[in-house]
């Protein structure tokens, strides 16, 4: 880049969910020029693009925002237990508005390139737009679930009917009425759209290859003073989400976050009831029965073979809880907490396809020929997933040190140090990106931000200016990362946390599986002086 049209700051951000936000506020902080893009008209990411029917989040609310300032957490007004994507996306607007967060953002641009110079020891980023900036400290904020898998069948060009994706969903409202609605894909974003328009559809056939685990979201409005309460302690709840697994702690139950027993160790009828109790409570709570439930077989069948038993107990013809019974392990797929899901297949007007009996052989401009039956369909609906951790950054072209590749380096493996940053990018960071702690989105961005901004504020104290991962603490971390992932159930099964839902993409974990506490005290070891990077 050479020509004067060029803009030089501190800080780039690429994004503007919560990640890229909290970005921009802690540069802003720390009075660094800062310029975010995003390709959205707005703030929002993951809820500004995933505007379907039925799109909610299962982390409550109250934990499932920012904690870096007291007055905003006290101030905002969460209406549910788990708010639906409307609400969520108006907080984001809020928090956007309340730190003037827009001024340092250019929507609607996408960036194409961010190559690193080895003369100015700067980032050069390049947009759609034509926009070149010129900044000392690039700052990932992508996404984890943000660059969705675009449906490739055959004949799905001259279909003519209504297509729509989960993921890329219109801002208008679609209409369902009395229409013949066709759904591919039922992880949760299948499972929320499915239980919402169900009743709305002349019919709805939903087109399954691998069923999931489900379990009652059992969602309500806050009230009587419940949010109050929790509020009047948030430096405890905040205090106890650090210490969990995942940055959530069953707020609204007296269930424990911090599981302490093997589910083994307890007498059938003993374990049978805390499975109930975690059924009662819903959401994410199974997560955190039992300590043992993602590391053993055995513990894990007996969480399995309960949640099938549910399955059957609400759907009324058995060959279709069998379908919809899956024979996994359980949590090694996203567990769903979901809403009536069940209940839909007991409707006259919904059926449920097996692929694995009949594939998808190809669209026709009327319809789907699936084994050798052709279903007529007025609309079809994608939910089919995305390339998760490493597919947004891989879209963008993103060079380092050599002008070697992100993308070709993560083809051979996946390499990070701490889930932040990889050796031969330097200054370059990833925020809730590959390797990080599966954990709390909101909560992490802040803490990985935090951890960062120190640091170049550290540096900025000791006349430094590049931060780098060392090739040893690298490699340190990667083993780790991998190590911990092999002693889990994660392997065992076909899931995107192995990145097996994309072809060709290397087959290991693309989160850190070792709990936040761990996550936490490797990172704060690492960042303390900053003895463990390459400074210069
Ligand atoms: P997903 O869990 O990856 O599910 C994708 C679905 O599409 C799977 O059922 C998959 O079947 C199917 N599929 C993909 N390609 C297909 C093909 N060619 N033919 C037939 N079926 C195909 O994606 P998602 O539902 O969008 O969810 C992604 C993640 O986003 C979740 O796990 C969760 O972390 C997050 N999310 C959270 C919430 C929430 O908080 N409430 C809601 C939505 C999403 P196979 O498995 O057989 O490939």
């Amino acid at each position: 880049m050479s020509d004067n049209s060029i803009e030089h700051l501190d800080v780039v951000v690429v994004g503007a969910g919560f990640a890229g936000m909290y970005a921009v506020y802690r540069a802003n902080k720390d009075n660094r020029s800062v310029k975010c893009f995003e390709a959205g008209t707005d703030v929002g990411g993951t809820w500004y693009w995933n505007r379907y029917p039925g799109a909610r989040v299962d982390i409550e609310c109250l934990e499932y925002s920012y904690s870096f300032d007291e007055a905003l957490q006290q101030e905002w007004e969460w209406t549910e237990r788990y708010a639906g994507q409307a609400e969520i996306l108006n907080y984001a607007k809020h928090v956007a508005e309340r730190y003037n967060l827009r001024d340092y953002m250019q929507f609607e641009t996408r960036v194409e390139s961010a190559i690193f110079n080895e003369e100015t020891q700067r980032w050069e980023v390049k947009t759609n737009r034509g926009d070149q900036i010129s900044a000392k400290f690039c700052f990932m904020a992508t996404g984890l679930i943000s660059a969705p898998v675009d449906p490739d069948f055959e004949g799905l060009d001259g279909f003519k009917g209504e297509q729509y994706m989960t993921s890329r969903w219109p801002k208008e409202e679609i209409q369902f009425g009395g229409k013949r609605v066709g759904i591919v894909g039922t992880g949760s974003s299948g499972i929320q759209v499915i239980s919402e328009i169900a009743e709305k559809c002349g019919e709805l056939l939903v087109f399954q290859r691998t069923p999931s685990y489900v379990i009652p979201l059992q969602n309500h409005e806050l009230e009587n003073g419940q949010a109050e309460k929790i509020k009047s302690k948030y430096d405890e709840l905040r205090a106890l989400e650090k210490e969990s697994f995942g940055g959530f702690t069953l707020l609204h139950s007296d269930l424990s976050p911090l599981p302490s027993k093997s589910a083994l160790e307890l007498s059938e009828e003993d374990r049978r009831a805390e499975y109930e109790n975690r059924w009662k409570s819903g959401g994410l709570s199974p997560y955190y029965a039992f300590t043992d439930t993602l590391m053993d077989e055995d513990s894990n069948a007996t969480m399995a073979e309960f949640a099938r038993e549910k399955i059957r107990e609400r759907v009324n013809d058995p060959k279709i809880a069998e379908k919809l019974s899956p024979d996994y392990h359980i949590l090694t797929r996203r567990l769903s907490p979901e809403t009536n899901f069940l209940e839909q297949f007991n409707r006259d007007n919904v059926d449920l396809v097996d692929l694995n009996e009949k594939p998808i052989k190809r669209f026709t401009e009327t319809g789907i020929i699936v084994g050798d039956e052709e279903i007529e369909l007025d609309i079809i609906i994608f939910a089919t997933g995305f390339d998760v951790m490493t597919g947004a950054m891989d879209r963008i072209d993103i060079r380092g040190r050599d002008a070697q590749a992100l993308k070709s380096r993560w083809k051979e493996g996946l390499t990070s140090y701490l889930g932040l940053m990889t050796r031969g990018f330097p200054n370059f960071f990833w925020i809730n990106g590959p390797h990080s702690q599966f954990y709390n989105p909101i909560l992490l961005a802040e803490f990985q931000c935090d951890l960062i901004f120190d640091a170049l504020n550290h540096m900025d104290d000791s006349g430094k200016k590049i931060l780098e991962a060392t090739e040893e603490n690298e490699q340190g971390w990667v083993d780790l990362t991998n190590q911990i992932g092999n002693m889990t159930l994660f392997p065992k099964s076909n899931n995107y946390y192995m990145g097996d839902n994309i072809p060709g993409k290397p087959r290991q974990t693309v989160f850190f599986l070792g709990g936040f506490p761990l996550y936490r005290e490797q990172c704060e070891a690492a960042f303390d002086g900053l003895n463990a990077f390459e400074v210069a």
